[in-house]
Parts: structure tokens; sequence; C-alpha cells
């Protein structure tokens, strides 16, 4: 067994606890998921007998790859975090159990059009654009609602919230900050939709002290990533 992992792994878990207590909230109601892209399938296997049960990948054919790698484990969730091109829609949905990048309806349609014959809805999240760049992804927070609204029109999406990556140049308790609006504005369209992705290995414990429900943490917990080839 990789101690070295296990190590890093504990600390983050005690850092999102001692953030959580600092912030009154009970550890409990963050979902801390493991970002596992660049590294090989190994590390999710590794990661699966050190208890973690919630993965992310951000590119499609990597998330297929693996997931066919690693094979069946009772209880994994793999979440994808990254851009999504409509022709992956449905490779994506065969392995995710959440899209947290939904930023354009017709996204949300191909997810929809993806859904196998029976199955549990898919969880979705609306992923915002906290930086003044339109080619980042993510929607506009001014059309936050309406995209809300499209996804909760889709049968077989169950819109739960929103995600949000913040911008380098900026404090990430402000634009968290922003993040929060955007959340409030998801949840004027779906009450029950109150799940908040965002925190990384920079930014996690600001990300619990704004309410974070999810945490995307890779290279805190992994080590530095490969360099992709
Ligand atoms: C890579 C990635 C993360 C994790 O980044 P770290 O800084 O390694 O924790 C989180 N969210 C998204 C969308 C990512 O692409």
């Amino acid at each position: 067994m990789d101690t070295a992992l296990a190590d890093r792994l504990a600390a983050v878990d005690e850092g999102i606890a001692a953030s959580a207590r600092a912030a009154g909230r009970d550890p409990a109601d963050i979902t801390r998921i493991v970002v596992t892209k660049f590294h090989p399938a190994r590390l999710v296997s590794d990661l699966y007998d050190l208890g973690v049960r919630d993965v992310g990948e951000n590119r499609q054919q990597e998330l297929s790859a693996k997931a066919a790698e690693v094979g069946a484990l009772d209880g994994l969730r793999w979440h994808f975090i990254g851009q999504a091109q409509t022709n992956k829609a449905r490779a994506i949905r065969a392995v995710a159990s959440a899209v947290h990048s939904v930023d354009r309806s017709r996204l949300a349609d191909a997810l929809d059009a993806a859904a196998p014959e029976q199955g549990d809805r898919l969880d979705v999240l609306v992923q915002v654009n906290l930086t003044d760049d339109t080619g980042r992804g993510g929607v506009d927070p001014g059309e936050v609602a309406s995209l809300a609204a499209h996804v909760a029109g889709c049968p077989t999406l169950r819109l739960r919230g929103v995600m949000a990556v913040a911008p380098l140049d900026e404090q990430p308790a402000r634009a968290f900050e922003r993040l929060r609006g955007s959340a409030d504005a998801v949840r004027r369209v779906v009450p029950d939709a109150d799940w908040i992705s965002a925190g990384m290995t920079g930014d996690y414990p600001e990300a619990v002290a704004m309410g974070a429900t999810h945490l995307r943490i890779g290279s805190a917990i992994t080590g530095p990533r490969p360099v992709r080839g």
C-alpha cells in the first residue's frame, strides 16, 4: 500500500474537517471528490482501497478508458468535471454518476438523449464562469437561471446545483461569493438543488467557508500530476 497516498488523503481530510468546524459546519455534509486526471487507473483502485468512493475526471476518453480498466467497484462514483462536446455525451453518461460541467442547453439535451432505457436520472450541475473570459468553461452568471430552467425540463436529468473554478487572478473567497449568488438563483428554479461544487487544492478552505458541498481535490491528495503526453 502507498503510505504517502494514505497520508496525503488523511491530511486533506483533516484540513476539510478543520475548515468545516471553523465555519460551524458538519464535515459529514461535505463530499470530497478526488480528481485523478492524468494518473493511471491504478491510482483509482488504490484510492478505493483507502475508502475513497468519489473520483473526478475531466476528459471523456480518459474517463472511459480508466473506468473500463478499473472495472466495477461497488459504490464507486465517477464525477465528470471537464468541458464536454455533445458527441461525447453518450460515453460520459455510460460511466458518470454526475456531470458537474453543464454549461449550455445543447449539452443538457445531449446528456438527456443519451439516457439508457432504464436507470436513475443523471445528477448534473450548472457550471458557472466566474472569470471575464468567455472562452473559459461555464455559463455567464446572468444566464444561470435560464440554463437551470432548461435542465430542470430534461426528464432524465436531475439538477443538483452549481459548479465553478475560482479565477487565478482574484481572491477565491470573493469569487465564491458570486458563486453563492448563482447557487441561490438555481435554488429559485429547483429548491432542492443545493449542491455547490467548488474548491480545489489551492482554495478548498475558502470553498468550505462559503458553503461548498462538493470539493474537487487533485494534487494535494494524488501528488503532482504526470505530464500529459
Ligand atoms: C484538475 C481539476 C481540479 C483539481 O485540481 P487540483 O488543483 O489538483 O486540486 C478540480 N476541478 C477541475 C475542474 C479540474 O480540472
